[in-house]
């Protein structure tokens, strides 16, 4: 039956009203109502009218069936497109791998530069052959720029993307201008990095190069015996590889460590060295240091606290900016996926089922909280997927295990804060995947920079609730790069948060017996230190022996009470 058939049966219906015809029966529709007595003939209009508005809802109630049945073969279309697209989400670019293949080599000529090579940068034989037994057949872009620059004896200010080379770049030059210089009984190059990781990784890089060279560097960062560091600075290493706290506090308080003969100093991360409040520090550090020194301050962003730090540090500086997409890499291609704004409970649900069915490996998910951060390594614990964890309740030896294992394939996933969002060089990365939207866009940058280095092709997915969709948006719109839609299959979200809510109690369990744990570590601790808890200070027969002279201000309640 067409619509226009029931159209014209109802409009039949309401002409007969108008006229008048049926007035009278009104009560009819409302079955509160007394109908009067009627003739006869009143009686059989009644019988007709009754008929027809029969008719009427029963051609009303086929087409609602039928626009019923409809609209479930669309849904069901719609969820059979996403759940294709869920499934694999880059199948319609797979379809012509010529063209991938043509993608991949304009992505070459982005990063790398193809028609220079290393030994035509006036490098040494010994570095150019340890390049290249790194596999590096070409510098990068940034390499080619700015190695002729520091060999110059130049600043610079260089902003450059994610995984482009960048320390090796700085390196390079440092050390074929210091590698056969002896004599010199100083350090000739500082080079300051915002975490203890990326320090590591620095001078792990430095070693690499230095396999055929004859430089020599000292890693100087905190959680690692001070005398020992000392012994190493007293012999005037070609190059010190350093956090900033461990800087200034080797400064002030040794006499192991001097800087005013330094002639290069680095500043990597630059952003991030300000973001994480060591402005100070580094005053310190440029005071300490000769105003005839060359200075690089490098970032993956340029933000206004970079420039003021340039100013601050830089004479005259060459710009070099290169392979900058708001400081993406080209080989990224980001995703978002929405949840509902109430359905913030789905989250968790949502980010294990594209675990479990997308990005099953070489995947890092970066999360707000430490505590989120762990209880989710409990909840992929209890479904078999294999995930280690990197924030800043492990202690410095966790955390480089966990970047280690993972680095190493020895886990799925790596469940991260952005404590290793910066500049952690694991190569392979598949995707990245942002549990809630980061605070910021630096954060961002560095996060999705794990994946897609040195040209390699890369995925990131944001969770986003839809109301902040506008503001992830608006975050990201200075990397001008396309953001895709990724849909999550809602049966299987479905199935997933029946599964974790039956785990529950055992997650919960867990969690309970760790704190437990720590509090009984915590409090061994304290007893070894000679230190009594807080809890324990109102029971008299703890009380120890005081110390002879003023009560500590610690335990000056209980002092009190026990001199009284
Ligand atoms: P970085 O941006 O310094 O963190 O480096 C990212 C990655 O690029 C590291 O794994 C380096 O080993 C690698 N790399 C650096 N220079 C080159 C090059 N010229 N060719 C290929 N890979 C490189």
């Amino acid at each position: 039956m067409s619509n226009s058939q029931i159209q014209s049966d109802s409009e039949e219906f309401i002409q007969q009203q108008e006229k008048g015809d049926l007035n009278f029966y009104s009560g009819l529709f409302d079955p509160c109502e007394e109908v009067p007595q009627k003739p006869q003939e009143t009686q059989t209009i009644k019988d007709k009218v009754i008929q027809q508005t029969k008719q009427t809802f029963s051609k009303q109630s086929t087409l609602n069936q039928k626009i019923k049945s409809k609209l479930n073969k669309v849904a069901l279309k719609i969820r059979k497109q996403n759940e294709q697209f869920y499934e694999e989400p880059e199948q319609v670019e797979e379809e012509d791998p010529q063209q991938d293949l043509q993608q991949e080599q304009q992505l070459d000529s982005k990063i790398f530069a193809i028609d220079t090579e290393f030994h035509q940068l006036k490098l040494n034989k010994a570095l150019v052959k340890a390049c290249h037994d790194q596999g590096y057949t070409h510098p990068t872009n940034v390499q080619a720029k700015i190695i002729p620059i520091i060999m110059n004896g130049k600043d610079v200010l260089a902003s450059s993307c994610t995984g482009s080379g960048k320390t090796a770049a700085f390196l390079l030059p440092i050390m074929q201008r210091f590698g056969n210089l002896k004599n010199l009984q100083y350090s000739k190059a500082l080079i300051i990095l915002p975490t203890r990781e990326l320090a590591l990784q620095c001078f792990e890089m430095f070693e690499k190069l230095n396999k055929y060279a004859n430089c020599t560097a000292a890693l100087v960062i905190g959680a690692v015996p001070i005398q020992q560091q000392e012994t190493e600075l007293r012999k005037y290493p070609d190059i010190i590889i350093a956090t900033p706290g461990r800087t200034v506090d080797l400064l002030t308080n040794s006499s192991s460590l001097e800087i005013q003969n330094i002639e290069i100093l680095v500043f990597d991360e630059a952003d991030r060295l300000m973001e994480m409040g060591f402005e100070k520090e580094i005053r310190q550090i440029l005071q300490a240091t000769s105003k005839d020194r060359q200075t690089v301050l490098i970032s993956a962003t340029l933000n206004a606290t970079v420039k003021q730090l340039s100013l601050l540090a830089l004479n005259n500086p060459i710009k070099v900016n290169v392979d900058f997409v708001g400081g993406l890499a080209y080989g990224l291609k980001q995703y978002l996926l929405r949840i509902r704004s109430n359905q913030d409970s789905d989250r968790e649900a949502t980010l294990i089922t594209l675990l479990k069915t997308k990005f099953k490996e070489k995947t890092i998910i970066f999360v707000k909280t430490k505590h989120d951060c762990h209880r989710l390594a409990i909840v992929l614990g209890f479904l078999d997927m294999s995930s280690c964890e990197l924030h800043g309740n492990l202690s410095q030896q966790q955390r480089i295990q966990a970047y280690e294992d993972f680095k190493e394939g020895k886990f799925q996933f790596l469940l991260a804060t952005d404590l290793a969002a910066r500049g952690l060089d694991l190569t392979d990365v598949k995707a990245v995947i942002n549990y809630e939207i980061p605070y910021e866009v630096t954060r961002y940058i560095h996060r999705v920079g794990r994946t897609a280095r040195i040209g390699a092709q890369g995925i990131s997915v944001t969770i986003c609730l839809e109301n902040e969709v506008v503001k992830f948006k608006k975050m990201i719109r200075q990397s001008k790069q396309q953001l895709f839609k990724m849909i999550a299959d809602t049966n299987k979200v479905r199935q997933m948060r029946r599964q974790i809510q039956q785990l529950e109690p055992q997650i919960r369990k867990v969690i309970k017996e760790e704190v437990a744990e720590m509090e009984v570590r915590k409090t061994e601790m304290m007893t070894q230190k000679g230190e009594i808890p807080m809890e324990e200070s109102e029971d008299d027969d703890n009380i120890p022996e005081p110390k002879k002279g003023k009560p500590q201000m610690k335990n000056k309640k209980r002092a009190k009470k026990f001199n009284n």
